[in-house]
């Protein structure tokens, strides 16, 4: 099958798209014929390699897979051939407490599809027969694969951890990215106040186009200010963090007394120096967030299938241009998801 691999870490140039061999399944496992796999930066990372983390080499990226199920083991759980699916991007084993209560992402066992193992940049991808999620065809197989890690975060996020209530007001980070153009529809849907950042002006209206209520140019003015600003100078109940060290500190400044701040990514680095006085005297909770688990997709999936918020696809590439697609996702020009086409 053709599948766009690295045989070791480093740069755009160490991705190749080539022939290898299509993955063989066991009993518990199915096959799927991929149709799209969205890009995530988890893939970025995982290219680059990550201190303390082994990954299997030659690799294939990819966590964010839409396409039919190609084969199904013996265990078949009443999915068959043709069926569409997207994955979900987690797997775990299922039987221990996290597992047992919706942590599935405390998981001893926890591995992310495309990180730990082989992924979705290949024309056949094999998951577990519990990691299949049937879907309607009410969107294309690019805006399928643009949803699961995205929707599923951005619910953990605001739902689950930042426990995210009606009227409430919502700093969401970077609206062009996949965690933002989700976390913003998702807001809206719970009755949110919504304040977002973008770094460009054409993103302003895309990011209002996303049902924002506030949109501001990080480039030109500065996001705390202007949130406390726009809060009576109370600051948002909650902040939605993903970047990290370039914005955190101003996140943390930007919430109001008793605020939550969720993160879940460091695009702009992972270290900062906190003033803890601030953070005790103000009440404030940080609450470090890790995915989700297979309930929440499910409701994340329920929101996306009955319209109420909505796939964003920036651009779609096909597999031989993956490096070009890459590159799109590290100059930030992307508004939504940067997806492979594969068949
Ligand atoms: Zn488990």
């Amino acid at each position: 099958m053709k599948a766009v691999i690295f045989k070791e870490h480093g740069g755009l140039e160490k991705l190749s798209c080539t022939e290898v061999p299509e993955p063989k399944i066991d009993p518990s496992e199915a096959l799927i014929r991929v149709r799209a796999c969205a890009l995530n930066h988890l893939d970025i990372w995982t290219r680059q390699g990550m201190a303390g983390i082994t990954i299997p080499l030659p690799h294939i990226l990819g966590c964010d897979v839409a396409g039919e199920v190609e084969a199904v083991g013996s265990k078949t759980d009443g999915i068959s051939k043709g069926t569409h699916v997207v994955a979900a991007p987690g797997i775990s084993c299922g039987r221990c407490q996290w597992c047992q209560s919706g942590w599935d992402s405390l998981c001893d066992e926890y591995k992310i599809i495309g990180f730990q193992m082989d992924g979705g940049y290949a024309e056949y991808v094999k998951v577990p027969i519990q990691n299949l999620i049937p879907v309607t065809e009410k969107y294309t197989w690019e805006e399928w694969a643009a949803c699961p890690l995205v929707f599923l975060t951005a619910w953990h996020m605001l739902i689950t951890r930042a426990q995210l209530k009606k009227g409430e007001t919502v700093l969401i980070h970077a609206a062009g990215s996949g965690v933002g153009s989700a976390a913003i529809q998702i807001a809206k849907v719970f009755g949110a106040r919504v304040i977002t950042t973008v770094g460009s002006e054409e993103k302003e209206a895309f990011a209002k186009k996303l049902g924002a209520d506030h949109v501001i140019n990080y480039r030109r003015s500065d996001f705390s200010k202007k949130t406390r600003e726009l809060t009576e100078e109370k600051g948002a109940d909650i902040v939605l963090e993903h970047t990290g060290a370039e914005t955190f500190l101003r996140s943390l400044a930007s919430l109001s007394k008793k605020g939550r701040l969720v993160t879940c990514g460091v695009t702009s680095g992972p270290a900062v120096q906190l003033d803890l006085r601030f953070l005790f005297v103000r009440q404030h909770a940080i609450i470090g967030c890790y995915m989700g688990g297979r309930a929440e997709l499910n409701e994340a999936i329920k929101l996306l299938e009955d319209g109420r918020v909505k796939p964003i696809v920036d651009s779609i590439f096909p597999l031989e241009e993956t490096r070009t697609a890459q590159q799109r996702m590290l100059d930030r020009k992307n508004m939504g998801k940067i997806v492979l086409k594969v068949a």
